[in-house]
């Protein structure tokens, strides 16, 4: 039996070890450091520099690094020795306050969207202390943020702890207006991301050339069953998988990653972890570390994690819910709905701040989740609609009708809520969680954000969500701030507020088509169905104003994070379609002329034998003989869109012909396959089947 207290965290160099293993004043300054966000000096980097050498090595580590967050999406990291020669030509183990705090990766291979030929050729990490540094692969790996020297940043992770302070600044400048007089008050961002993933043998994807350079299928004729019984979703977990998960467990915890429930989901061999929800850029970071143990972990137990968001087609894909909220330092969830008439009051106004940031920004919302991968599932009845809207559930849906409109409140009588007078009802969190469909759904004291994909670094969509929210609570502040009559302007705020964004509210079906006509002909809602629709907004005026204003991303920045995401789109269905094409040409046609070979040999053989016409076999030849024209001639028609798009030099424009031209052209090329694999003898097909990879089954 796992002592699961005694091995949590067992190798993340967390406050316990900080304060058995630091001199008093040292661990002093520390704590200063995480809690106040100042900066380090060199002598106390020092010491802590040098106690943290001792304790890795003590725990195996021979090597450090600095561990960050490229725009590659994925975590980066250059491993260093701690090993220093010493004059009798020996070692010994060092670990300096400089190379703590400030590293310098040969960053010149990341993407910069052209930042650092502007500015300055290399880039720096550096240290970020409120994330706990923590050991993995013997290595001491220290969470960082990687900038140019010039202070652009080339990483997800700056913008996100920019974001937080500045949410924290509006929120503070509101909490101040209720009376709120601590010194110290701050206010962050929690985020909780649920995390889906497919789990298939690894012999099976082996002998898969599309998930192994793309991350999914790109041909696979459907099974004959998929997920319609609906038996995986919280089924009970098969053995193998069972013992994945109890191991995969285990490391998380060791990293201190508070992971927390596990079921199967709706798609066969379909899963999900969910950790309990912590700040949010350590929430960024330990869904980083999840993802990279996910895959690990299953390595060895002989299968392989797929973290994209549609490996396969036909059944549902794999999202990440970011249940995001925002509370004090005290750790007061400022979306709790209080006791009292003035908490709640505050709850209504940080309530109409975040209706009016997905209103105002749902535009940002929807390029934080784009992605060539997402794409196939935001929109395709699986996950939420393209369209950015909210759900708030009845009971809430009621207070802000009768806030607007003067209706009752509750069933019993007929009296507008009065904002500062009036107690909410508590509401059950079940009451608030019906709703599936909704991108945004307010859930008891928090939202869940469910349009990011299951690949996506969870930064983006809190980076957007922080600073759309801080814009809203700005711009209240602003306003009270100068109010004569505090409750009189709150009051009117509230409903102002609420009636000019309440179009962003939908409690219904999201699946429905009627809610896509709806929100886009009569509410004016964006319907941004593709990354290049959503990035194309994402320079708009108003986004830089937005970003500029508070200092989250300089334009340069924003320039930047625009190309190198649409180039990521199109280079990654330039990299299916060349797939693609190799699968069909090398694989599929020859498995296709083999067994049409087959097929007429033995028709020859029959009607030697015995005289007969041998129709099956004629009549399957017939057909596979047309498909196979068919794959071949749309591989043609696929390379021949490869070669055209190539040419195209501005990068919208090529996004959106790759999108046009190409995905298009992949498609039609995929449903000849997938006829003709489900015409062909299961012997013959060179890759392992859906029912195979999904149910095991020859
Ligand atoms: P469901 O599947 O019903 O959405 P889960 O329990 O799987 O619920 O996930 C809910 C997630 O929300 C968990 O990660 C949980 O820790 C997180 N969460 C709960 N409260 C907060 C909060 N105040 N801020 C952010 N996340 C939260
Ligand atoms: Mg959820």
């Amino acid at each position: 039996m796992t002592n699961v207290p005694e091995i949590f965290g067992n190798m993340v160099f967390n406050e316990q070890i900080m304060k058995a293993r630091l001199p008093k004043e040292t661990y002093k300054a520390m704590k200063k450091t995480i809690n106040e966000g100042l900066p380090l000096n060199i002598d106390i980097a020092n010491v802590v520099a040098n106690a943290m050498k001792d304790w890795a090595v003590e725990k195996g580590a021979t090597h450090f690094t600095h561990w960050f967050q490229p725009l590659t999406g994925v975590t980066a990291e250059k491993h260093d020795s701690f090993i220093s020669p010493t004059s009798d030509g020996g070692v010994i183990m060092e670990f300096s306050g400089k190379e703590l705090v400030q590293g310098e990766p040969d960053a010149s291979s990341f993407p910069s969207g052209g930042l650092r030929a502007t500015f300055e050729a290399r880039g720096y990490t550096a240290w970020d202390p409120t994330s706990y540094a923590f050991i993995k692969d013997n290595t001491l790996c220290i969470p960082t943020a990687f900038c140019s020297y010039s202070g652009e940043a080339l990483d997800k992770k700056t913008p996100l702890l920019r974001s937080m302070e500045v949410i924290s600044k509006q929120a503070v400048r509101v909490l101040r207006l209720f009376g709120n007089t601590d010194p110290h008050l701050t206010v962050k961002t929690t985020v909780g991301p649920e995390q889906e993933y497919f789990l298939i043998p690894v012999e099976l994807y082996n002998q898969r050339k599309d998930l192994i350079y793309t991350g999914r299928t790109l041909f696979g004729a459907k099974a004959p069953k998929g997920q319609e019984l609906e038996d995986h979703y919280f089924g009970s977990i098969k053995p193998r998988v069972s013992a994945y998960m109890k191991d995969l467990d285990e490391e998380l915890w060791k990293l201190g990653v508070l992971a927390k429930t596990k079921h199967n989901e709706v798609a066969p061999a379909q899963h999900e972890l969910a950790p309990i929800f912590t700040t949010t850029n350590i929430a960024t970071d330990h869904n980083q570390l999840m993802m990279e143990i996910m895959q690990k972990v299953a390595k060895k137990h002989g299968l392989v994690c797929l973290l994209h968001e549609k490996p396969f087609a036909g059944v549902n894909g794999s999202g990440k819910h970011n249940n995001w909220s925002i509370s004090t330092n005290k750790g007061v969830n400022l979306l709790e709905p209080g006791e009292t008439p003035s908490e709640n009051a505050q709850f209504l106004l940080f309530l109409a701040a975040v209706i009016r940031a997905v209103d105002v920004h749902q535009d940002l919302l929807r390029i934080s989740v784009a992605t060539a991968g997402n794409d196939h599932r935001l929109g395709a009845n699986e996950a939420p609609p393209a369209v950015v809207s909210m759900f708030l559930g009845d009971e809430l849906n009621g207070i802000i009708e009768s806030i607007v409109e003067g209706k009752a409140y509750d069933q019993h009588e007929k009296v507008q809520m009065e904002i500062g007078v009036d107690v909410l009802p508590k509401f059950p969190k079940d009451s608030t969680d019906r709703n599936r469909t909704s991108p945004f759904a307010f859930t008891g004291n928090k939202f869940e954000f469910r349009m990011l994909g299951s690949a996506n670094s969870i930064a983006c969509a809190n980076i957007m969500l922080n600073t759309a929210v801080a814009d809203s609570l700005c711009e209240f502040a602003d306003r009270l701030e100068k109010a004569s009559d505090f409750n009189a302007e709150l009051s009117a705020l509230i409903k102002e507020t609420i009636t000019a964004h309440k179009r962003i509210i939908f409690n219904g079906n999201g699946y429905d088509d009627s809610w896509i006509k709806e929100a886009t002909e009569e509410r004016g809602l964006l319907n941004l169905r593709s990354t290049p629709e959503a990035m194309e907004r994402f320079l708009d005026q108003k986004n830089k104003d937005l970003f500029l204003k508070f200092g989250v991303f300089s334009l340069a920045e924003m320039q930047s994070r625009h190309d190198i995401l649409l180039e990521n789109y199109s280079k990654i269905i330039n990299i299916e379609a060349l797939t693609m094409i190799d699968m069909a040409r090398k694989d599929i046609l020859p498995a296709v002329t083999e067994y049409i070979k087959e097929l007429a040999d033995t028709a020859i053989a029959v009607k030697q034998a015995a005289g007969v016409d041998a129709a099956f076999e004629t009549d399957l030849i017939s057909k596979l003989s047309k498909l196979q024209s068919d794959i071949a001639s749309r591989t043609q028609v696929l390379e021949d869109a490869v070669i055209e798009v190539h040419e195209i030099e501005d990068i919208l424009a090529q996004s959106y012909a790759y999108r046009d031209k190409v995905f298009v052209a992949m498609q039609d090329l995929r449903a000849a396959a997938d006829t003709a694999e489900s015409l062909c003898s299961a012997k013959i097909w060179p890759f392992p089947s859906y029912g195979e990879l999904l149910f095991g089954v020859r």
